[in-house]
């Protein structure tokens, strides 16, 4: 689930993908493979995917043991992945001009 789409050309990008990567103040850049250009993730979107996998994370472990019966875990665990991944596919990354 860590299929990206370039902001310039649609073409996929991701870690594995990408020409190249580097890091700027503490933010990971991939540069497309097909275009060259620069993207990373929206910021906001990285928040929320992280509230999601929180979330997800949290249900996981009450569903482990049963907390607040045997629903209410995997429910929360379902909600949290949905969040992180409609977030990751429903917002776009961000074109990155800098150096
Ligand atoms: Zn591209």
């Amino acid at each position: 689930m860590k299929t990206l789409l370039c902001p310039a050309c649609r073409n996929k990008v991701s870690l594995k993908q990408a020409a190249a990567t580097k890091k700027v103040n503490g933010i990971l850049m991939l540069q497309c493979a097909n275009c060259q250009q620069w993207s990373h993730e929206n910021q906001k979107a990285a928040v929320v995917k992280k509230l999601g996998l929180i979330l997800l994370i949290t249900g996981s472990v009450m569903g482990y043991f049963q907390l607040g019966g045997t629903i209410t875990g995997p429910l929360i665990a379902v909600i949290g992945g949905l969040i992180a991944v409609t977030t990751l596919l429903a917002i776009p990354r961000v074109i990155y001009n800098g150096t």
